[in-house]
């Protein structure tokens, strides 16, 4: 049976809420709030360089981006959400601060792949430095 109200909540929720299209997020607990932690000290790292918004920050199960080899998500419509795996988390600090860059990018300043270092769809090895990041969003504000 074709359920529309359930279908509309569903799309409500993923219009407003902090639900990705197929990451799911994990429960939070306290081990899972340390994590989400890590990456909310980085966005604070970032706030030094450039004003960003309030971003909207979930650790999500690996699944289906164990798949997909996603390394992370950022929304493209009018939310300010990321969505972090944990597997992402596993990885050195330079691979999770870019992939975090390039999800703010997304997120924040709704920008789209292109060929550049860090908004190229595909994770580049090795990840950009520390300073490299910091520049990008130094460039950034000069738009
Ligand atoms: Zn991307």
């Amino acid at each position: 049976m074709y359920k529309f109200k359930e279908y509309l909540t569903e799309a409500r929720r993923q219009r407003h809420g902090t639900d990705s299209e197929y990451l799911k997020n994990k429960k939070m607990s306290p081990e899972v709030y340390k994590l989400r932690r890590v990456i909310i000290d980085m966005i604070y790292e970032f706030k030094k360089i450039i004003d960003l918004p309030r971003i909207t920050v979930r650790v999500t199960e690996d699944g289906e981006a164990e798949e997909k080899n996603t390394m992370g998500v950022g929304t493209m419509d009018d939310r300010v959400v990321i969505w972090i795996p944990e597997k992402t988390l596993k990885r050195s600090e330079d691979t999770l601060r870019e992939v975090i860059a390039h999800e703010i990018g997304h997120a924040v300043f709704k920008l789209r792949h292109d060929n550049s270092k860090m908004m190229n769809s595909t994770m580049n090895y090795p990840a950009m430095t520390k300073q490299e990041v910091f520049d990008w969003f130094k460039s950034l504000k000069k738009k």
